[in-house]
């Protein structure tokens, strides 16, 4: 692909594409092998007719893309937001499959989503919307296909909505139909917080890569959801200062660091960051060009491109967002130096306490936290230094590293497994 000077043209998945083939050539892998592993194995479109509270009805359009079931049953979140397209969600669905195969967990990639603004719904409407779509997506999930997860806009009460209505459809509770359930309908101890903590092991773990401490290390995130604000907390516990937080409403700044447990308690008081006592205002690209040893793109993809990765100042860039710094932004932080965690390791923790998740629901015998917590810190570590020995042996960037750890895993497995019928 090459380099574009002006803004970039290319989406999600082009950007998916490029680092498969990327990561491919690094492994030489064969076309044959390629054309098997590279594109969804399913995609479904569907129709959300929703009765809304002022009586008329509103369709909305929803999609679920099954990437791969290579390594395992398909798995991946569910996204509400605007701005969500077939292609996102394809992108999303095809890093989901790496990502699995990082922490190498019996799963394959999956993902789905509804173009929708929930911030605009009722908790009503999201709850009519979340039952159509489990309905209109029922021939292809189940706990020995696929399984849902939350992503952006969606929570636990979500996926107990799909819970309830995938058992009712069934006849009797199927908890493991998706992962990031309550705690009380078959969910983990310590999924809520998966994802920002295996952020954390992974920022330590580059830490102690780079010869860093991580107490009084510098911070920003950007987007203090789920994932942003758990990383910023386990951070700021181990003695880090989280010097810059945004959501999408605005970014607040303090140079001697952010009381995250108090910014936490306001973002779930009043939905925003802005307006916290003690920080003052800055604009989203201050926060991205924040001189900080760690940044951590939370929010969305492509937040990070060819445009403002020139004025990235951080040693290192977490990504705990999928997919936020375009190929052009690569470019631009790996000329810099910049050390990057890509999104397929960095933000993994997700997915593999959701394996756990599973794993529980099969077998009705439940984990304690820090079980949990034990296992994610180990899974991560392991890909942490799987990656990290792909990288120093081969000089791929930490991205293509990571791709080519993932994909050479499920290239393995297609190879084994061979062609049906
Ligand atoms: P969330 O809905 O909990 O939080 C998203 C946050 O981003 C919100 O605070 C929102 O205000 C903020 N935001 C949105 N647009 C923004 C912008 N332009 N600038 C700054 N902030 C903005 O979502 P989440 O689950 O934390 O997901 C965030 C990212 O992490 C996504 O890319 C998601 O795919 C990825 N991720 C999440 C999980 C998980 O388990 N939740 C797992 C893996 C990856």
């Amino acid at each position: 692909m090459a380099t574009t000077t002006t803004k970039e043209k290319i989406n999600a998945y082009e950007a998916a594409l490029h680092n498969f083939d990327a990561a491919a050539d690094a492994l030489e892998l064969k076309s044959d092998t390629r054309e098997m592993i590279k594109y969804p194995e399913r995609v479904l479109m569907v129709s959300v007719p929703v009765r809304m509270d002022d009586g008329r009805i509103r369709r909305f359009e929803g999609y679920r893309v099954q990437h791969s079931s290579v390594r395992g049953p398909a798995k991946g979140g569910i996204r509400y937001h605007p701005n969500v397209t077939l292609d996102e969600v394809k992108a999303l669905a095809t890093w989901m499959t790496w990502k699995c195969a990082v922490v190498n967990i019996p799963f394959g990639g999956a993902k789905g989503g509804i173009t929708c603004d929930p911030k605009h719904m009722s908790e009503g409407e999201l709850e009519r919307m979340t039952r159509r779509y489990t309905s209109a997506i029922l021939p292809l999930i189940g706990p020995e296909q696929d399984i849902p997860a939350p992503d952006v806009y969606t929570n636990a009460q979500t996926m107990a909505w799909i819970m309830d209505t995938y058992s009712m459809t069934k006849g009797y509770p199927i908890p493991g139909v998706v992962t990031g359930k309550p705690v009380c309908l078959g969910g983990s101890l310590g999924r809520n917080e998966a994802t920002g903590r295996g952020v954390f092991y992974t920022i330590q773990s580059a830490c102690e890569h780079l010869h860093m401490a991580l107490r009084g290390a510098t911070v920003a995130v950007q987007g203090f959801g789920n994932a942003g604000s758990i990383a910023a907390q386990l951070l700021h516990e181990a003695g880090a200062k989280v010097i810059a937080v945004s959501d999408s409403t605005g970014c607040v700044y303090n140079e001697h660091g952010l009381d995250i447990p108090n910014l936490m308690h306001m973002k779930a008081l009043t939905g925003h960051v802005e307006g916290f006592p003690e920080a003052e205002k800055i604009s989203p690209a201050e926060l991205l060009a924040m001189q900080c040893y760690v940044l951590i793109p939370a929010a969305l993809e492509s937040a990070i491109d060819g445009e403002n990765a020139t004025a990235v100042r951080a040693r290192i860039v977490a990504e705990a967002a999928n997919g936020p710094v375009t190929p052009d932004g690569d470019r631009i932080l790996e000329a810099k130096g910049v050390f990057l965690i890509p999104d397929i390791l960095c933000n993994a923790g997700g997915v593999t306490v959701s394996y756990f998740e599973w794993v529980q629901d099969e077998q009705h015998l439940f984990w304690e936290a820090q079980d949990v917590y034990n296992r994610l810190e180990r899974v991560m570590r392991a890909a942490f230094r799987d990656v990290l020995k792909i990288h120093e042996e081969s000089a791929a960037p930490m991205r293509i590293a990571a791709n080519m750890l993932g994909i050479g895993r499920v290239a393995e497995a297609v190879q084994i497994r061979g062609i049906y019928p």
